[in-house]
């Protein structure tokens, strides 16, 4: 489905806010506006879960022209990659074959590559595709703080020296693998970036949650860990702008047709978010 070819208020008023577009053009040309107001971008090509082998080769190429804009335009920008979408849900020799291929030629057009955290079922292998990866030096990888596991698997990464981009976890997940309530996956992203500061050298808080990323801001000047921080697109732009005056900041910001499965992750926060109205009438 189509941003364009839907109609009514879902399109108008979430799928647009959050998502550059359809086209790589429609993300570079609002990833140079972020530019412009001192805010990098997390560019993500929009797709997960996918099997059919002509599509993972699609998304893959996609992330290779993505890199090759980004370089030419000089932009402040890293892309996102979803593991599913380049081979993950298939089989490991897919995966490998085209993170190796994106990751070797982001480095060589200097480029960083995030690898973007799914569903717990997709941890382990997630884990172990970027560090087949990390000696690159130009990747990190997502870790969700609502996992039991995330502090281990931290302290695991950082010892293969990686670069960690923290935050809550925005897949439905069963008591089992994940804390059943956000309060705790907030209480455990608090000590994870304790961590971070600890025994980091660089990592990326990205949240929405002012009291975290206040604390940060304290933290950070005890620290030598270098933090910058990440918001989605659309959500607290004119937040993210201010923030971005005095700290290192970057907006998540995908494009594509696919974007079912992200916008309804988005609507289901937005949905448990006190912050309704500030998030759809907020100035951007
Ligand atoms: C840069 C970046 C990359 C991400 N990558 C991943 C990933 O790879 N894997 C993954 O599982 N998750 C990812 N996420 C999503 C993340 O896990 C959370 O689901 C999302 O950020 C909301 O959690 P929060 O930390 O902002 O805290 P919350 O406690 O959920 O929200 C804090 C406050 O933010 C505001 N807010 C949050 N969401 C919305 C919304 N949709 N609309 C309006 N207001 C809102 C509300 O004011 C809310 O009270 C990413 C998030 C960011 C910012």
């Amino acid at each position: 489905m189509s941003i364009t070819g839907i109609n009514g208020i879902l399109e108008k008023a979430f799928a647009g806010r959050w998502i550059a577009g359809e086209r790589i053009e429609d993300a570079l040309e609002i990833s140079e506006k972020m530019n412009l107001r001192k805010t990098g971008s997390i560019i993500n090509y929009l797709g997960e879960g996918i099997t059919d082998k002509k599509r993972i080769g699609e998304a893959s190429e996609k992330y290779t022209e993505l890199i090759s804009a980004i370089n030419k335009k000089k932009l402040k920008a890293s892309i996102a990659v979803k593991p599913t979408q380049i081979g993950l849900s298939k089989d490991w020799k897919t995966a490998y074959a085209n993170y190796s291929k994106i990751v070797s030629y982001a480095r060589k057009k200097n480029v960083f590559v995030w690898m973007d955290m799914e569903e717990s079922i997709y941890t382990e292998r997630s884990i172990a595709l970027y560090l087949s990866m990390v000696r690159n030096g130009n990747t990190g990888i997502c870790i969700q703080s609502y996992l039991r596991r995330s502090m281990r698997d931290v302290k695991s990464l950082l010892e293969e020296g990686s670069t960690i981009r923290l935050v809550k976890g925005a897949y439905k997940e069963n008591s089992t693998s994940a804390f059943p309530t956000r309060a705790e996956a907030t209480t455990n992203f608090v000590s994870i970036m304790g961590l971070l500061f600890k025994h980091s050298e660089r990592f990326m808080a990205a949240t929405h949650d002012k009291t975290i990323i206040e604390k940060a801001i304290k933290m950070s000047k005890k620290s030598e860990a270098e933090i910058s921080f990440g918001m989605l697109n659309g959500i607290m732009n004119g937040y993210a702008y201010e923030l971005a005056r005095t700290q290192d900041v970057y907006l998540y910001l995908p494009f594509g047709e696919e974007w079912v499965a992200y916008g309804y992750r988005r609507l289901k926060e937005l949905r448990n978010s006190l912050l309704i109205a500030r998030s759809l009438f907020s100035k951007q």
